[in-house]
């Protein structure tokens, strides 16, 4: 079953299984404007062409997305965030999700690499917003406005909207993390569209989805606190995603 196939579709009954997807688990609930998510500790990286397993990353991806979501709503930014049942689960708003995968940088890092020549670390002058195509077959390829428009993907005001949403978060993100001693290099995010046609942040904020680098450290390996670890077999993945969710806790929002 497709992803858009089972927002509030009427065959749903509660505590049935809509989706497993490389990270979490989507359950209906008894209301069909609410989802489940399971949090799992399985991680996957270069389109799921490496698989292994992060101990704790689901509890942590779990704490760490409801505390942000709680700091994005505190700040006026809506999401699907609703609560948290267990320490690996969180029922959100159910929305259509938008297939389109919204990237924010600060520090050219990966793709950004490989693709312009930019050094490693490079300082951009401003942040850049990149779309990219939320579609596993098609290794997720960047998007051109004109690509947007030809696959109608998103209105353009729409695409203006998540521009507007994605500087919004990365301002409220960067400033966050400083306070953690963490550098945000760049982050995914996925948008998504509610029963009451409301486009709402939705999915997850997590070292699978952030770039975060330790202020304290200026080795390129040692400073990474993300899924780049598991990436690039950097070793300490358990203890970097335990040490991120440990400064991101004790900052309140
Ligand atoms: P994937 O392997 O596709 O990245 P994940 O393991 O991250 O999947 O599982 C989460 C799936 O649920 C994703 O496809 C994501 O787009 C979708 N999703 C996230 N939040 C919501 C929501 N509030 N309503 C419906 N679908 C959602
Ligand atoms: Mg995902």
């Amino acid at each position: 079953m497709s992803f858009r196939s089972f927002w509030r579709s009427p065959i749903m009954t509660a505590g049935q299984k809509l989706y497993e997807g490389k990270a979490k688990i989507l359950y209906a609930t008894d209301d069909p404007d609410i989802l489940l998510t399971h949090f799992k500790d399985d991680a996957t990286a270069f389109n799921a062409q490496k698989r292994g397993s992060i101990i704790g990353k689901g509890a942590v991806n779990c704490a760490m997305s409801a505390h942000l979501f709680k700091l994005m709503e505190a700040n006026g930014v809506p999401t699907h965030f609703i609560d948290c049942p267990t320490a690996i689960e969180m029922r959100v708003k159910a929305v259509k999700i938008l297939p389109i995968e919204v990237v924010v940088r600060n520090i050219a890092a990966g793709s950004l690499c490989q693709q312009t020549g930019l050094e490693l670390g490079t300082i951009l002058s401003q942040p850049l917003v990149e779309f990219y195509y939320k579609n596993d077959g098609l290794g997720d390829p960047l998007l051109t406005l004109d690509r947007l428009r030809l696959l109608d993907l998103a209105t353009d005001d729409q695409v203006d909207q998540l521009r507007r949403m994605a500087l919004r978060i990365n301002d409220l993100l960067t400033a966050f993390f400083d306070q953690c001693g963490i550098t945000l290099v760049d982050f995914k995010l996925e948008f998504g569209i509610d029963s009451k046609n409301q486009l709402l942040l939705a999915d997850e904020i997590s070292p699978d989805t952030c770039r975060l680098w330790n202020q304290t450290e200026t080795d390129p390996d040692r400073r990474v606190m993300d899924k780049d670890r598991f990436r690039r077999d950097l070793g300490n993945v358990e203890e970097a995603y335990r040490q991120v969710l440990e400064r991101v806790l004790s900052q309140a929002v």
